[in-house]
């Protein structure tokens, strides 16, 4: 069967001994593991010109989110391995990265059609220090409905570990395209509630594994669901307004949704589930709503969550740093004065 590469089994005494000797790259800083957020999108331009601007908002808004906590940000563009291309290509980049960068401690995988929409939340990450896998979902849809939709793979992390390598290899099978890949969409049709018949995807085929091989894998993966990791756009995009009038950014939750992702939106090509007018949209409101979470500090935001204008908040004034503390949002303790 398909292999994403020679077996590696012994990474984590490996990566230990490079870690010991590399005292100058260290994999956790003030207690902080090091994190780094790795999105891409496909080699050639969008079939829809405009898709291409909403990548490019959408790579400014996780540069932001990036710049803001102290993560590091990888754009990927190249398939890494012919086989695995479209939304398999995750896979073969997460394990390339997590062997050429042994100081990264997790590795975020982020869909560009994702975007952060509360630019102060941080992932509680001390919360999975015994588990290897994070990602946004519900164990009552996994184990009890077998539900397709019962984790989302647009927002997750992996730990650079021996685990990991080992899920992605179990992972990886049903991905390679062509009749591989179609015949297993049709196993996991078979197994997993509401999925429609098409060839198999990433998120299917790792419900399928956790679900069929539970007591292998799970007790290493933390299925989240107290904040959106992920937060499907549809039942968010519409009540912004409502959240900024109710509450503050900082929540994560539906409150103030972490992550807005535009699950079967396709602005830049091929068929989406829905009318591109209403993704895009929906797309520039998300963007709008966590720039002016960015264009606070500059006593900026944007004239409504449409608008690409901007207008002022505060007037000049000749003494800046007396104010800066205020309307930084890496300094929360100094903005509740
Ligand atoms: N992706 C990529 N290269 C490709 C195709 C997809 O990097 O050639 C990434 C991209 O970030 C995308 C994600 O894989 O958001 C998931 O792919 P999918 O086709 O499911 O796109 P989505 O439905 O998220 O737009
Ligand atoms: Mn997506």
């Amino acid at each position: 069967t398909y292999t994403l590469g020679p077996k590696i089994s012994n990474w984590n005494q490996e990566r230990k001994i490079w870690l010991d000797s590399h005292p100058d790259f260290p994999n956790f800083v003030n207690g902080k593991p090091k994190i780094l957020l790795v999105t891409g999108s496909p080699p050639t331009p969008c079939d829809n010109p405009i898709g291409d601007h909403y990548l490019l908002k959408s790579i400014k808004n996780k540069i932001d989110y990036c710049r803001i906590h102290g993560i590091e940000i990888i754009y990927n563009m190249a398939h890494l391995d012919k086989e695995l291309a479209g939304y398999w290509a995750k896979l073969p980049l997460i394990r390339r990265l997590m062997l050429s960068h042994p100081e990264v401690e997790w590795i975020w995988w982020m869909d560009s059609d994702a975007l952060f929409t509360d630019m102060v939340f941080e992932i509680p990450v001390s919360k999975y220090d015994d588990y290897n896998l994070v990602v946004h979902g519900y164990p009552d849809l996994m184990f009890n409905q077998k539900s397709w939709i019962a984790l989302n793979t647009g927002s997750f992390l992996f730990r650079n570990c021996q685990w990991s390598l080992d899920l992605l290899d179990a992972w990886a099978p049903m991905g390679p395209k062509g009749p591989i890949r179609e015949e297993a969409g049709k196993i996991l049709t078979a197994n997993l509630k509401g999925r429609p018949a098409f060839e198999a995807d990433d998120q299917s085929a790792l419900i399928y594994l956790l679900t069929s091989k539970k007591d292998v894998w799970m007790d290493k993966v933390y299925l989240e669901n107290s904040y959106y990791l992920h937060g499907y756009w549809a039942g968010l995009v519409d009540r912004y307004e409502e959240m900024i009038e109710k509450y503050h950014p900082g929540l994560g939750d539906e409150r103030w949704p972490f992550v807005t992702h535009f699950v079967g939106c396709k602005p830049c090509g091929s068929y989406g589930d829905y009318p591109v007018e209403r993704c895009l949209s929906s797309m520039e409101r998300a963007f709008n709503f966590a720039d002016n979470q960015v264009l606070n500090l500059y006593g900026f935001r944007h004239k409504g969550l449409l608008s690409p204008k901007i207008k002022r908040i505060r007037n000049e004034t000749a003494t800046p740093l007396e104010y800066v503390n205020q309307f930084d949002i890496r300094r929360p303790a100094l903005n509740a004065h």
